[in-house]
């Protein structure tokens, strides 16, 4: 029967290891993509996902594959994104697989990343498959590569295929290994219907789209369907698989991956997590949902026109379908007007937002510099989490500050140990312990404030060990700090959207370089504005941004006309991400000066 010959599998691997690229060979070998329609990392479809060169969202597809047994198999395969930032996508796609291939670069070996997302999947039992990637490559080492799987992560590797997923030079292989090393999935199809709903997103035409694994029974089109966590219920109205475009289907049996429409208009009811059944005949229980993720960083987004606030929330709404991950509620700034405090993964998560929210919604936003959540002991014994650095109250009546501190794992060539040391200590590391992972590589641990790392620890990590370094954190818990608050006053107003915090030891030298940075991307205007930074009542730096005395518009009636259209097409581009804060235009960039450290 059909369900015997389905194979469910995720592939997971470090950033750029050649998930994507597999995937691309997989699609092609199984003749699931027309030759004319096929480009590189076909599944990476978002335009930003091309534009970077790296997968954001997960993406499942359905391929068929005539195997040398002469039987024809159901392959659904999910490829994920590989940067920390979006492993919740990771954790969510594993959890509709019932395999893993774990792909690992021949010439740099096991990676953070590796690590981390092969637990993941050990995590959900899930069968592993290691693939050798790169092969092509001279200076790939695969015998070595098995060698650090065995010993790093302690999987067998008798079975692992060598690949090229550039070449498609062993994939031939690989697609007989999946058939035999994969399990087909379990799960009854006359039992009460159950399907886990792992990703969904907005479609204006549609409503919700729902991305579902079916663990138990089988869904039809026209079935009477209840959310068991939302306690609602819907009318099958579209059931399909991506192949990779979507392709309606009449059912989805257990042990499918596909998607169904039911006109689901309230995008706060269908919710990754949640489980589907049959109304007529519901399951006894809901499946085990997601465990909520807990954003590491947190900014402020408020649309650069005030009257664009429910647009915004509308934005983050939608965009909250499709990005599990993404925590909102409102706030307000006096500088800045009624906006979001939003809750990341991590910076590269935050800009990947704020694109989208430009991009997909068209919206004009300006974002504040990031943040962690400090966890606030204050004299009269009341505690408090405060994700806006505004919020913290008067040092007066704080008692003390503790900020979150994670466990970072910095694996890195044994060459690089002094450096890596050296930038964790600056960055008020605490060194934890030290392993050779064989004779060559170290596992370095430290724990790190979150807020030295988030900024530009893996930057500073990467381009000083030539990128051989790779890290990996996770929170540690929240542990007391000697942090100020440090205000920033604009022509003599504070700023409540600047304040920011910092080590005492690292305050002084933090506020002259973000108040000399503001002088720098604010515009002058035409009277002279102070900027000024300080700790409670006490200045600790200033400087002045002077008045024009030039009449700027003077230089572009002086280009030529195309010159002239350009220049005038910057000042309103520039223009968008302003934001008027008194009588003072700031720019998007001011509200990143936050992050310079130099
Ligand atoms: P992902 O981040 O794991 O999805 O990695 P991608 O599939 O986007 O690949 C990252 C880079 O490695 C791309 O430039 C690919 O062209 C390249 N790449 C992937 N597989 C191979 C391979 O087998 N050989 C070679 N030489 N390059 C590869
Ligand atoms: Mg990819």
């Amino acid at each position: 029967d059909r369900q015997k010959h389905i194979r469910n599998f995720s592939i997971v691997a470090h950033i750029d290891h050649g998930k994507s690229t597999l995937a691309d060979r997989i699609l092609e070998m199984t003749h699931s993509v027309a030759q004319r329609q096929m480009k590189a990392q076909i599944l990476d479809d978002m335009p930003l996902e091309r534009e970077r060169g790296i997968t954001i969202k997960m993406n499942s597809v359905e391929v068929h594959y005539d195997a040398k047994d002469g039987q024809r198999y159901i392959f659904h395969l999910i490829d994920t994104p590989g940067h920390v930032d979006f492993s919740y996508e990771v954790s969510r796609a594993l959890a509709a697989a019932d395999g893993a291939l774990l792909v690992v670069d021949a010439t740099q070996g096991v990676q953070a990343q590796t690590l981390a997302n092969v637990y993941l999947a050990i995590d959900n039992d899930l069968e592993i498959l290691p693939v050798i990637n790169k092969i092509d490559l001279p200076s790939a080492d695969p015998k070595g590569t098995k060698a650090e799987i065995e010993d790093d992560i302690g999987i067998d590797t008798s079975d692992a295929a060598d690949v090229s997923a550039k070449t498609g030079l062993g994939v031939a292989d690989l697609l007989e290994k999946i058939v035999k090393i994969i399990p087909a999935p379990t799960g009854d199809l006359n039992a009460p219907l159950q399907a886990l709903i792992f990703d969904s997103k907005y479609d204006s035409y549609r409503g919700v789209v729902l991305s579902i694994r079916v663990k138990e029974g089988q869904i039809h089109l026209g079935d009477k369907i209840r959310l068991m966590n939302a306690g609602a219920d819907y009318e099958v109205t579209e059931l399909g698989v991506f192949s990779p475009d979507a392709t309606p289907r009449k059912e989805l049996i257990a042990g499918d991956v596909g998607y169904l429409t039911a006109s689901i208009k309230d995008i706060h009811i269908a919710r990754s997590g949640d489980t589907v059944t049959n109304a007529d005949r519901p399951a006894q229980k809901a499946l085990q949902g997601y465990r909520p993720m807990t954003p590491m960083v947190y900014a402020g987004i408020y649309p650069t026109d005030n009257g664009k606030y429910n647009e915004l929330r509308d934005a983050l709404d939608k965009l909250s379908l499709n990005d599990a991950s993404l925590e909102y509620e409102p706030e307000t700034s006096t500088a800045l007007g009624f906006g979001f405090r939003v809750g990341f993964l991590g910076l590269l998560h935050m800009d990947v937002v704020q694109e989208r929210l430009e991009r997909e919604f068209d919206l004009e936003i300006v974002i504040t510099a990031p943040t962690v959540t400090y966890h606030v002991i204050k004299t009269d014994g009341s505690e408090e989490d405060i994700s806006n650095p505004s919020d913290i109250p008067d040092a007066s009546s704080i008692k003390e500050i503790r900020e979150p501190f994670v466990n970072a794992t910095i694996m890195v060539p044994e060459q690089y140990v002094g450096t890596v040391m050296e930038l964790a200590q600056a960055k008020r590391g605490i060194f934890d312990t030290m392993d050779y992972l064989d004779k060559s590589r170290v596992n370095v641990k430290y724990k790190m404030p979150l807020s030295e790392i988030i900024f530009d620890f893996f930057d500073k990590i990467k381009s000083s060990t030539k990128g051989y370094a790779s890290l990996d954190y996770s929170l540690a818990g929240f542990f007391v700090s000697d942090l100020k608050k440090i205000d920033i006053l604009l022509n003599g107003d504070k700023v409540d959207a600047l304040s920011f915090i910092s080590h005492k030891d690292f305050a002084d030298n933090r506020a002259r370089v973000v108040t000399g940075k503001l002088k720098k991307v604010i515009p002058r205007q035409n009277f002279e504005i102070p900027i000024q930074a300080a700790i409670g009542s006490k200045i600790i730096a200033r400087t002045n941004i002077k008045a024009y005395r030039k009449d700027v518009t003077v230089k572009i009636h002086t280009g030529d006309p195309d010159r002239r259209a350009k220049l005038l097409d910057k000042q309103r581009a520039g223009k968008a991400r302003m934001k008027s804060i008194g009588r003072v235009d700031v720019p998007q960039e001011a509200f990143m000066a936050i992050l310079k450290n130099s």
